[in-house]
């Protein structure tokens, strides 16, 4: 069962040449001929183009970078060249639009012979936390498929859960790695803002969005990072801060580092089994040598809110683009204007023309101020929150999400009911932070939770090594796997 390896194992398999990469590469796509009927995760499928590069790889044969010959699926919002790429919008969707190139990170994965085989399912321009906002309808999450995935990298994360791929890339702009992570039970990581480059990534907030992937295991979170991260020309965001070998530094040490736990993330509407599953992981945290610290971020209060005053603000802005003549949906109408107004009426969903709607109010001139300017202001209370914590402590543990996967329909008639399940993991993007989503234990439903780790900007490093360690405790055997009905 090839499918089911993490990157790690199937390379090494792929050195020894007890599979090959065909082998590899076949497996993933069967699996997604036999569950994605019911998950609905892979919205494109590049399955021959992808058949013919494992066998030039195989042909090949050295496998000299980790990631050669190991087949991936990329959220629909990578540009990717020859490759439809809609970010599950029916702007794109009708227009047949196809990438006439290649993101940055695709082209890094690219040119160590990862294998690209599809595109996944997410929320209309990554706008939700549930992947009900797509045109293509919603993915089901692999251990209850009628309850969401998470969102807004829900396809990626339910593909990895379910093994239909080896790794999946996903973006992050308020928890959209995070969530769907936990909601599936695999592990995603939001990197530093600057740390990956968002170059051909089709944006939503360009502040906050963050590129980063979702795995089977810590180690191969670490080793895409080290592949994918640094410092590129076309994103004048990017750092040059050094990428180390994320990978060789784990060391699975953590013994003396302390853990800062914040108040606010355990408030008492929080899920008890949410709470109790945290609560368990951070004992495991302390039984491998950890010291705990109680700590506040007294402005997590107003995240939520920050976030969704400036996130559509920069959402109306970066969807500008898309009036049906640059790009987007051609519509019927008299005049430019009604033009405009056809093709965006047309091809837009309800978020997104919900965010354009709030964010054109919020930059507007008799409300910047009251609205724009005061949620950058706070932006930055929050920012501090977090800088001041990590003069005492090495890292934050708290959940990702306030209870685990919903069942689908159960907040598409309230936005606010959507926005609160951001509550855990915005605030992280608003401070530029790194921060880790790990399986950390299981309702009695049998539903994934699973436990936040943020680290300082640029502490990636020390972030990963707490997961490892709590990886390898945790789950010595793997985390489990869910049965798909
Ligand atoms: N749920 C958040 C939102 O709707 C985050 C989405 C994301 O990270 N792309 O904005």
């Amino acid at each position: 069962m090839p499918h089911t390896l993490t990157i790690t194992q199937a390379h090494k398999k792929l050195k020894t040449k007890a599979i090959s990469s065909e082998e590899l590469t076949s497996a993933c796509i069967k699996q997604i001929e036999n569950v994605d009927d019911k998950l609905n995760a892979v919205v494109h499928r590049n399955f021959e183009l992808a058949i013919e590069k494992a066998k030039e790889v195989d042909k090949k044969g050295t496998f000299d970078h980790t990631l050669t010959g190991i087949p991936y699926l990329a959220k629909d919002v990578y540009c990717e060249k020859g490759v439809p790429t809609t970010a599950c919008s029916n702007i794109l969707r009708n227009k047949d639009y196809v990438a006439p190139f290649d993101s940055t990170t695709t082209q890094r994965l690219k040119a160590v012979g990862a294998i690209s085989i599809g595109k996944t399912n997410t929320d209309e321009f990554t706008m939700g936390a549930s992947t009900e906002s797509s045109c293509y309808g919603v993915t089901t999450c692999p251990w209850d498929t009628s309850r969401v995935a998470g969102g807004s990298s829900g396809g990626s994360a339910a593909a990895v859960a379910a093994d239909e791929c080896t790794f999946a890339l996903g973006t992050d702009t308020g928890g959209s790695i995070r969530q769907p992570a936990g909601f599936c039970g695999c592990i995603g990581l939001r990197s530093t803002y600057g740390r990956t480059s968002r170059y051909g990534v089709m944006s939503m907030a360009s502040s906050l969005d963050s590129i980063g992937s979702l795995a089977k295991s810590v180690e191969d979170i670490a080793l895409l990072l080290s592949t994918i991260a640094g410092k590129d020309p076309l994103d004048a965001t990017t750092s040059s801060v050094p990428v180390p070998d994320y990978l060789v530094k784990l060391n699975g040490d953590i013994k003396g580092i302390t853990v800062g736990i914040p108040k606010e993330y355990f408030p008492d509407e929080l899920d008890p089994e949410v709470r109790e599953a945290i609560e368990n992981a951070i004992e495991t945290l302390k039984k491998l040598g950890v010291k705990t610290k109680e700590i506040s971020l007294p402005h997590t209060k107003y995240a939520v809110p920050t976030y969704y005053i400036i996130c559509p603000s920069e959402v109306c802005s970066n969807m500008a683009r898309f009036d049906g003549i640059r790009y987007g949906h051609t519509a019927k109408a008299g005049d430019l204007i009604e033009y405009y107004f056809n093709a965006r009426s047309e091809g837009f969903g309800d978020e997104v023309k919900r965010r354009i709607m709030i964010g054109t109010y919020a930059l507007s001139a008799g409300y910047y101020d009251a609205y724009y300017r005061q949620a950058q202001k706070v932006r930055t209370l929050i920012k501090q929150d977090f800088e001041k914590a990590f003069e005492e402590v090495d890292v934050i543990a708290g959940p990702v999400s306030p209870t685990p996967a919903f069942k689908i329909g159960a907040h598409t008639d309230d936005p606010v009911a959507m926005y609160l399940e951001d509550v855990f993991s915005v605030s992280q993007a608003l401070a530029g932070i790194p921060a880790l989503s790990i399986p950390c234990g299981f309702s009695k439903d049998k539903l994934p939770i699973a436990i936040q780790i943020m680290g300082p900007q640029w502490g990636e490093e020390r972030v990963l090594n707490v997961g490892y360690s709590f990886q390898k405790e945790a789950w010595p055997e793997g985390i489990p796997k869910p049965e798909i009905a």
